[in-house]
């Protein structure tokens, strides 16, 4: 079965080829560190997180490299209002980063951060190339690239010129193009800076500053990857500047086109419709919403939307995301709890034919561009299935069992759900027993009854019953 990957370059479904046999290089845009992490960024890297878990499974060899952007201006505007030197700054919430990506499953598929104080002499390395290609000019200080000499700049974005004009990227008196963007920057007092010297239009410069936001990641990507790789992936808002500025720069160093064969983007997370920030008040740090909720409800509720749509974060959609999610928990336990023998049993061929399905289907699904939302369904549908028939009284040997379990599990390591143990604990069966009286009631319209037997449940057991459209749904409070 062969994976398409929408690529944001050809604007179309390609299906996915790796440029060295097996072998798959992944380059994410990562963090700059200079506050927490919020359910945003949570949406960018649970997203591309399952691609990388996907394309393991697939068995591929991926190579998954993430930057931390730990010298750039919002860093050194934030610790000049705290007073801090900004590596300071940088160094503690790259920490925090951490341990936020550790939080929710992500740090651990992730094969390297390298952080872009740590690749200036790379950096030096490229400008100079751009200069000696012709591409780059000094001004003051600084250092630009001449994006009107770049014949293919807008391939990525399908920007028209005049768009780009209204773009005034990094305002500076003598610029040759308002949308020409810097690859160097003069330190101002108090900001962190490195020395190094190109020649440029036949001259030694001498420079004392820092790297333009762009250039550390085809640097780094150029020392780790080569000119040329696989996948690259971030935000959509990325696409332009700072994908189409990276186009700009590798491909006028290197030569080598298309410097990156597949550009996939993810969509955004939107709070109750507005863009998060802080301003707003509706800046959600992952630590807060794991600390409440947990990790396995982020990455289902990123995982319920596919990774180019936005998500639009609001109680219904966490509602539904959590029912789903508790479903598939109490789905699971009952199916793991359910008695099975050593010989064959009544539902071992449906049971064995469903598993086979399930997995083509989950896999299909995640064939065509990561589609999660419909993996995740069909998820549903065979954890549905498995909870009748274990209701149904058949029985079923302890082979046909562990396939099912093996295949539920296979694929939920995938979305990173059912991780803990939480699910082997069986309800006893006292608690069955009242929740089927329950839905006897329920059905009879009799429900006052129903309720005190809802309220009996959670006040004597610690026990939810929520009423869904695949039935009555439970799990443990605690
Ligand atoms: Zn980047």
């Amino acid at each position: 079965m062969a994976l398409y990957i929408f690529n944001t370059l050809s604007g179309s479904k390609e299906e996915f080829k790796p440029l060295e046999g097996n072998s798959v290089k992944m380059f994410v845009c990562g963090q700059t560190v200079y506050d927490d992490a919020h359910l945003g960024h949570a949406k960018t890297y649970i997203a591309f997180d399952i691609v990388a878990r996907w394309i393991r499974h697939l068995g591929y060899k991926l190579k998954y490299i993430q930057n931390i952007t730990d010298v750039e201006d919002k860093i050194i505007a934030r610790a000049h209002e705290r007073n801090m030197d900004p590596m300071d700054l940088a160094e503690y919430y790259e920490t925090r980063f951490f341990e936020d990506m550790e939080s929710i499953g992500v740090k651990q598929d992730v094969d390297m951060y390298p952080k872009s104080s740590e690749y200036i002499d790379t950096i030096r390395d490229q400008i100079q190339a751009l200069a000696d290609n012709g591409y780059a000019y000094y001004l003051g200080g600084d250092i630009y690239y001449d994006v009107s000499k770049f014949a293919d700049y807008t391939k990525l974005s399908r920007m028209n010129i005049e768009e780009l004009s209204n773009h005034r990227i990094e305002p500076k008196e003598g610029k040759r193009n308002s949308y020409d963007f810097a690859l160097w920057k003069a330190a101002k007092p108090g900001e962190p800076k490195w020395d190094i010297t190109i020649s440029i239009d036949g001259k030694e410069v001498k420079l004392s500053g820092r790297p333009g936001w762009h250039i550390e990641d085809t640097a780094m990507t150029y020392a780790l990857f080569g000119p040329q790789y696989d996948i690259h992936g971030g935000a959509r808002e990325l696409i332009f500047p700072h994908h189409t500025n990276e186009i700009a720069q590798a491909e006028a160093a290197y030569g080598v086109k298309p410097f990156v064969r597949y550009w996939m983007h993810s969509g955004m997370l939107n709070i109750r419709g507005q863009e998060m920030h802080k301003s707003l008040k509706n800046f959600v740090p992952i630590r807060d919403f794991v600390k409440e909720h947990g990790a396995e409800m982020l990455r289902f509720m990123v995982a319920s939307t596919h990774y180019r749509k936005e998500i639009n974060f609001t109680d219904s959609y966490m509602d539904l995301a959590r029912r789903n999610l508790y479903y598939i928990y109490s789905s699971f336990n009952i199916l793991y709890n359910m008695k099975a023998s050593d010989s064959s049993g009544d539902a071992d061929q449906y049971v064995e034919s469903s598993a086979k399905n399930f997995l083509n289907e989950f896999s299909s699904a995640m064939n065509d561009d990561f589609n999660t939302p419909l993996a995740l369904s069909k998820l549903l549908i065979f954890v549905k299935d498995l909870r009748s028939l274990a209701s149904s009284g058949k029985s079923i040997s302890k082979d046909a069992k562990q396939h099912a379990i093996d295949a539920v599990l296979e694929c939920a390591s995938i979305i990173g759900i059912l991780a803990g143990d939480g699910y082997k604990k069986p309800l006893e069966e006292g608690i069955y027993k009242l929740i089927e009286e329950r839905e006897i009631l329920r059905k009879a319209g009799e429900f006052s009854e129903a309720d005190a037997i809802r309220k009996r449940l959670l006040d004597e057991y610690g026990t939810v019953v929520e009423d869904t459209e695949y039935g009555p749904l439970w799990y443990r409070r605690t």
